[in-house]
């Protein structure tokens, strides 16, 4: 193939064209051009290597009553989606089978093992080295209870191929004068990261793109065909190219439908406050307070907090309670914080087994996809762009990608 047509510019659309663009192929990326409308604008910029054990498992069911938001917790349900939610729920269910969930940990594992050296790599080809920032991250817990527990459970889980290790009573100090009270105890990881900042990094990205002479159509696509491989835009203009991509978050569900192909994505709604008024100090890395329910990132933007998982559609707007428990959290940490923070809400794009679909469509081979990468979309962006250009350039991926098969759907 020589030309391509994207259809998505969230991290994984903008990192795909990158990557297909240095390959040779002339590629045209559409995206209605709202930056804060996807996830990848709103996100807690963490390069989770770490996260090798899929959402969809049995502990976690267990865990749902406890981690409910009428009692503190942050997951939820929009009761006006249940149609969204219910059939998406028997299919997770499903997916929690426990040798399902062994086999979602093996791929997963194959995907995150060079997820951090391949933002290193992209970051590279944009000529912004700078945005990746390999610090490692850190959980607190700010009880004795919780850090016995969390500890405990850390220590029997799998991390892939990053390492943990107890902090230091020097290490926990770090967080003087930037919290309330010290943690009782935290957890610092090697081998993971963050970025600068999500959307400086999409941006440096897409202007690396268009200074390549990459296209870029500000569009909905609203109609798909694969042969000929052809977008119908919502102002009414068509794009023909030899192939697709499929990048379109928590959108693509709706965006193979037009191509006749089922994937069951869901909104796994997020949001997040931002303070440009912040003591955090830049290189002290992204914390996630576990009895909090929160993630702490500092970007060259500014101090982001991020929190909830709230099933629902990527459409509606943002629920005021969540804002404010936020805000709650926010204080009881004692952190600097601006009276009047940034709001945001966006999906992550989640599949009901909680691995993303990435591959080639059997029967339409000119049509790939990448997307339902829920909650490690940017940090598995850049190694879905490579996995990517093997497929748009036949040359095989670096490892198997039938776990990822969007058929798996029926
Ligand atoms: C609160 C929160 C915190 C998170 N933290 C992390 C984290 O720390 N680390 C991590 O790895 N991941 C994190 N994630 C997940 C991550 O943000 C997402 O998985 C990732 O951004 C998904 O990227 P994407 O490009 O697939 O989708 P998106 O960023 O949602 O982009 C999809 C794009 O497609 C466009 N589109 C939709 N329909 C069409 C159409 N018909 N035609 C053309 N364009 C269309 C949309 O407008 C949008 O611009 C977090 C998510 C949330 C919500």
């Amino acid at each position: 193939m020589k030309s391509i047509l994207i259809i998505g510019g969230g991290l994984v659309g903008v990192s795909c064209a990158l990557r297909l663009q240095a390959a040779g192929l002339a590629v045209t990326l559409i995206d209605p051009g709202d930056k804060k409308r996807g996830a990848s604008y709103g996100n807690a910029g963490h390069i989770g290597s770490e996260q090798v054990s899929p959402w969809s498992a049995w502990e976690n069911v267990l865990r749902a009553p406890r981690s409910s938001f009428g009692v503190g917790g942050p997951l939820d349900f929009r009761w006006t989606d249940v149609a969204l939610w219910t059939p998406w729920s028997m299919r997770f269910l499903a997916a929690c089978d426990p040798a399902r969930f062994a086999r979602g940990r093996e791929a997963l594992s194959a995907l995150l093992e060079d997820a951090l050296p391949a933002w290193q790599r992209i970051a590279d080809l944009a000529g912004r080295p700078d945005m990746v920032i390999p610090h490692g991250h850190v959980t607190a817990w700010m009880t004795r209870e919780g850090a016995e527990r969390g500890l405990a459970a850390f220590a029997k889980a799998q991390w892939g191929k990053a390492t943990w290790r107890e902090m230091n009573a020097g290490e926990l100090a770090r967080y003087s004068g930037v919290l309330s009270r010290l943690p009782q105890a935290g957890a610092v990881f090697s081998g993971t990261g963050q970025v600068s900042d999500p959307q400086g990094a999409r941006d440096a990205m897409l202007a690396s793109f268009t200074e390549r002479g990459g296209v870029i159509v500000a569009d909905s696509v609203v109609g798909l065909s694969a042969t000929p491989a052809r977008a119908t835009l919502a102002s009414g203009g068509v794009r023909e190219a030899d192939a697709l991509l499929v990048s379109a978050g928590a959108w693509s569900g709706r965006v193979m439908a037009m191509l006749g192909v089922r994937a069951p994505v869901i909104g796994e709604r997020g949001y997040h406050l931002q303070s440009t008024e912040t003591n955090w100090p830049r290189d002290l890395p992204t914390t996630v307070f576990d009895e909090n329910f929160i993630a702490v990132s500092r970007f060259t933007t500014g101090l982001r907090c991020t929190s909830f998982v709230e099933f629902g559609s990527p459409d509606a707007p943002g629920d005021e309670r969540k804002w404010r428990r936020l805000r709650q959290r926010i204080d009881e940490l004692g952190l600097q914080f601006s009276p009047t923070p940034e709001r945001w809400v966006g999906s992550r794009p989640s599949l009901p087994d909680f691995l993303p679909a990435i591959g080639r469509l059997e029967r339409a081979p000119n049509v790939l996809y990448a997307f339902g990468h829920a909650h490690l979309g940017l940090t598995e962006a850049p190694i879905t762009s490579e996995l990517m250009c093997a497929l748009a350039t036949d040359k095989a991926p670096a490892f198997d990608l039938a776990p990822f098969r969007v058929e798996r759907f029926g």
